[in-house]
């Protein structure tokens, strides 16, 4: 599979999401999962699934060092003493000795003045060997352009939730610019794909699902990664089979004219995001 290489990490563009997998049911997805060819995984501790996700790691065939694998500070954990402690419980939870790529999950409110000295933290974390890259979620590009012009961090990866229905060009701009990955969470748009018809001749067309060619246009893009989450052997099957999808122009341009301004993550704590700029 094709992979992304920025900043000390060697991502595999497709990757599986475990947000809402829980217990045995997690371990088992995550251990077919890789059965199946996946080499990337994304957790966080915010999940409560890191050690279901290092069982089935641990339980897997594939050697740990095969595996590119996510996890994530949460925002109110970022105070320096803070943040080393989360890695520390996150890595003894996955039980492995070093994380390939370790996230802000959100940026701290503005009130908060955690995040440059998260940030050197974060660095620190990298330079000691307990993350091979580092990254952030979540940033419009004001706060990515703090991140890498005013901090200096070596920034990676933001992964952003990113599908046929939202527009994301300001921070896949940013990130194309200052060599960082975009990764796409939530790009089925959980589950809505079903409701639109365009999508759906599309993909008649190319015999597959709506979901597939959701993500083999997210996929086609350089730079850009998806974490479809998929506990179920189909998804996990159909995903990887859209690996092999080529689109052509007029999927494409068919693609374009869908609304750009669903967004389904939108917390309370979330940050102000650029105004989508509509498909034209
Ligand atoms: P999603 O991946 O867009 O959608 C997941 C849903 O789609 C599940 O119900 C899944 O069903 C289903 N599905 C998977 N493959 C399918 C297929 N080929 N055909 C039909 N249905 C399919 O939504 P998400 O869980 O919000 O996002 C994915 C991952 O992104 C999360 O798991 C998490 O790792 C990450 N994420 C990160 C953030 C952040 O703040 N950084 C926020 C949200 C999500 P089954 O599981 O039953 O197979």
């Amino acid at each position: 599979m094709e992979r992304i290489t920025t900043r000390g990490m060697r991502m595999p563009k497709l990757g599986l999401g475990t947000w809402q997998m829980e217990g045995s049911e997690c371990r088992v997805a995550v251990e077919r999962a890789l059965a199946l060819g996946y080499r990337h995984l994304d957790t966080a501790e915010m999940y409560g699934n890191e050690a279901e996700v290092g069982a089935g790691l641990a339980g897997s065939p594939v050697p740990r060092a095969d595996v590119h694998l996510t996890t994530k500070v949460w925002w109110e954990h970022l105070q320096p003493d803070v943040l080393r402690d989360a890695l520390r419980r996150s890595l003894d939870r996955l039980a492995t000795p070093y994380v390939d790529l370790y996230l802000i999950h959100w940026p701290p409110p503005p009130h908060v003045d955690h995040l440059s000295a998260a940030l050197e933290t974060m660095t620190a974390l990298k330079e000691e060997g307990l993350t091979r890259a580092i990254g952030v979620s979540n940033f419009p590009v004001a706060l990515m352009r703090a991140a890498v012009e005013e901090v200096g961090a070596p920034i990676a990866c933001n992964q952003v939730e990113y599908h046929v229905l939202l527009d994301q060009s300001a921070v896949l701009d940013y990130a194309r610019a200052h060599d960082i990955a975009v990764i796409a969470y939530s790009p089925l748009a959980q589950g809505r794909l079903a409701d639109y018809p365009d999508l759906a001749a599309i993909a008649r067309k190319h015999g597959a699902t709506p979901s597939q060619i959701a993500l083999a246009w997210l996929l086609e893009q350089p730079g850009i990664a998806a974490i479809p989450k998929a506990q179920r052997a189909e998804s996990q099957r159909a995903n990887l089979g859209a690996l092999s999808i080529r689109l052509d122009d007029e999927d494409r341009a068919t693609i374009a004219l869908l609304p750009k301004d669903e967004r389904f993550v939108s917390p309370s704590f979330a940050p102000r995001w650029d105004a989508p700029r509509r498909a034209a």
